[in-house]
């Protein structure tokens, strides 16, 4: 194990100076802790740049796929292509949860075809003519299964042309299939609502209605109400911006900023935010600050317009979408349309507690820090004030292939399904998880619905990424074989509990894997925990006030952003760069998955209960994880939490008591006994 060493930056952009060479910095913010986004914070870059699952399953999947239909190059299916359904009379027997049939095919041998809406739509019509002559429920819930295994084929190729792009953004060919692929989402929307109303409207409703259960049907009525084509249709458009965003930021990743206009002196944006951080309080280096003011300055009118311009197109297209949905705004709209388990006003009930409860936790913080330190809070100091832990953990000194070795065999203990899943995947190529200069940034699970195989993507994760990753893939894997995909199609709030407690569940491991750091490094994760609760929550409030506030303009936002950091006392001290309310434009959910942010906060308390419960009696976390992660078939977060024995944060009460437990850990000894390690390391630090 390596004691983590950060370069002092001025030195090397004193050096670069004197030499005008091209000479590269070390990347100092590499050399940081563990899991997730802190790193990220430190950069100034967004958190969680593209952790996650993929959000909007496509609307069906089913069984393993066959080739029946698209080995047929002339289609024109009709309700008598379809096998005439033979006893009319069978009874509809109750579902039964059985293990999903796998596909046991490797991703390199996925081959792309695009999926031809026209022909998707065609059969679904036809089957729906059937649906409509059916002389029973158990026929209809044939005819469900079989459009079912039909959209889900399709779904395969989605996933896969989505996959295969975030794998090389530069093929122009990748490109193309998620262009198609994303035309043939808006092009099938029809006839999936034509289908969701066909099962509402059946004649045999009240036995559909027994065997699918309330929550299904609920879905599908929600889906059914908001539905209109001219929603859809404002869909490619929405996906082209995005793409576009996307596309920018690849573009702009590796951009150099010509120091004071010094084209062979260049250095990134978290390069020169470093130097602001750690040396912007510094007289000695007042003219190389000033210098790298103004050449931030200049990078930042140019892409901060850019990437407003994009943002408020999406806005307007989204806030269209709510009204013809008959909403104000889009927020409302999203959560109506979007959730089972809350409504617009619990989470403006959630932002409100958050703000009341877990806001003080982080201003005590930085009060006590710089009480401990007995200096006062610069840039410079600021996280090891607030998270000593931070600079008192060793972080291993290991290869790709050891992290994810590494994530592998902690996953492994969690239990025999978690060993069953990641053999598989290892065995069908289904983590892609090293890194490449042609991949998209950040790491995702996503699900082949048809094949039923998850598979995890990631440019350069460290281990606990890879272990959060593996708590969504491990849900997939156990992912019972469905009639219809909407049946176990959980919200992100379920989602991230299986992926973020997955992370608390595997702090058991810390010591063999940080050694006698392992205690420091368990404190920076419940720190990690505490900081995503509440920058979460402010990405929540600030993007709901963007939808309702449509006309707040480029600055309006800065403006708004700035003050939100430091209304949640997140704003770091010091130089204006830090925190000067333009770094959102960087955060690709704002732009790709809007106003779910919510859900972060939400299954973040859920994962700080299992941490608590594992610290007296691991086995008992193991068991309300798995209890959790094993009622599949229960989509409304509150019953699911309520089953598992956990506590529901949208109850009274429930996040203000966690606040307190917190509140007692955050002075106690297992977190400000780091404050002697965490100053000695930056120290050395500092004086490098
Ligand atoms: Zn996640």
């Amino acid at each position: 194990m390596k004691k983590r060493k950060l370069t002092a930056l001025t030195a090397l952009v004193l050096a670069v100076l004197m030499l005008s060479g091209c000479a590269r910095i070390p990347d100092f913010i590499d050399g940081l802790p563990l899991p997730g986004f802190f790193r990220e914070v430190l950069e100034g870059l967004p958190f969680w740049g593209g952790d996650d699952i993929v959000l909007t399953p496509p609307p069906a999947v089913t069984s393993a796929p066959t080739a029946e239909i698209k080995a047929d190059p002339t289609p024109t299916p009709n309700a008598s292509d379809y096998p005439a359904i033979e006893d009319p009379g069978k009874p509809l027997e109750p579902f039964t949860l059985q293990d999903a049939v796998r596909a046991d095919l490797s991703y390199e041998d996925m081959v792309f075809t695009a999926p031809d809406a026209d022909r998707t739509n065609r059969s679904i019509r036809a089957l729906l003519a059937q649906f409509e002559e059916a002389q029973s429920a158990a026929q209809q819930v044939e005819i469900i299964r079989e459009i079912d295994r039909i959209t889900s084929e399709d779904a395969n190729m989605v996933t896969l042309a989505n996959l295969q792009f975030s794998i090389d953004t530069t093929n122009p060919e990748y490109k193309e299939h998620q262009e198609i692929c994303q035309a043939y989402n808006a092009a099938i929307s029809d006839a999936v609502n034509e289908f969701y109303l066909a099962i509402l409207n059946s004649r045999y409703f009240d036995e559909l209605e027994a065997y699918f259960g309330e929550t299904v049907i609920d879905f599908l009525r929600r889906s059914t109400q908001s539905y209109d084509p001219a929603i859809s249709a404002l869909q490619p458009e929405i996906d082209a911006l995005v793409d576009s965003y996307s596309t920018y930021c690849t573009e702009h990743s590796g951009d150099e900023i010509p120091l004071g206009g010094n084209k062979s002196n260049t250095f990134s944006e978290s390069e020169m935010l470093g130097q602001l951080r750690f040396y912007g309080d510094d007289p000695d280096m007042a003219y190389i600050n000033k210098l790298v003011e103004q050449s931030l300055e200049g990078f930042y009118s140019e892409t901060y317009t850019e990437k407003n311009d994009i943002f408020t197109k999406l806005v307007n297209l989204r806030n269209e979408q709510a009204r013809i949905a008959g909403y104000d705004s889009y927020p409302e709209y999203a959560i109506a349309v979007g959730s089972d388990s809350y409504t617009y006003e619990d989470i403006r009930n959630l932002i409100s507690t958050v703000r009341a409860e877990f806001v003080p936790i982080m201003k005590s913080l930085r009060e006590s820090g710089a009480e401990h330190l007995g200096e006062k809070l610069t840039s410079a100091n600021y996280y090891l004030a607030i998270c000593p832990a931070i600079y008192a953990t060793d972080d291993p000194d290991l290869t790709e292939e050891e992290q994810l070795e590494a994530a592998i065999g902690m996953l492994n203990r969690t239990s025999g399904r978690a060993k069953e899943m990641t053999s598989y995947m290892q065995e069908h190529g289904l983590f892609q998880v090293f890194s490449s200069p042609t991949k998209e940034e950040g790491a995702y699970t996503t699900y082949f619905n048809g094949y039923k195989e998850p598979f995890i993507f990631a440019h350069d994760p460290d281990t606990f990424t890879l272990v959060h990753e593996m708590g969504h893939a491990l849900n997939y894997f156990l992912t019972p074989e469905p009639d219809m995909g909407e049946r176990f199609s959980i919200g992100t709030e379920i989602a991230e509990v299986h992926s973020m407690a997955m992370e608390m569940l595997c702090v058991k491991f810390y010591p063999e894997y940080y050694g006698d750091s392992a205690k420091a490094a368990e404190a920076y994760q419940v720190f990690n925990a505490l900081y995503t609760i509440l920058d979460q929550t402010l990405f929540s409030e600030f993007e709901i006030t963007l939808y309702e506030n449509p006309d707040l303009g480029p600055e309006g936002r800065a403006e708004l952003y700035s003050r939100l950091q430091e209304e949640y006392g997140l704003a770091s001290p010091g130089n204006r760069y830090l925190n000067d309310g333009r770094s959102w434009t960087s955060i690709h959910h704002f732009y790709s998955a809007p106003i779910y942010v919510q859900d972060y906060t939400l299954a973040q308390s859920v994962a700080l209960e299992i941490w608590e419960i594992g610290r007296d009696d691991w086995d008992a976390a193991l068991k309300a994880y798995d209890d959790f992660l094993y009622d599949q078939e229960e989509l409304v977060f509150s019953r699911r939490l309520e089953h598992a024995g956990l506590s529901d944060p949208l109850k009274a009460g429930t996040l203000q008591d966690l606040a307190a437990r917190l509140g007692a850990y955050f002075s106690s000894e297992d977190y400000t006994g780091h404050y002697a390690a965490g100053k000695k390391a930056y120290d050395e630090m500092m004086s490098d």
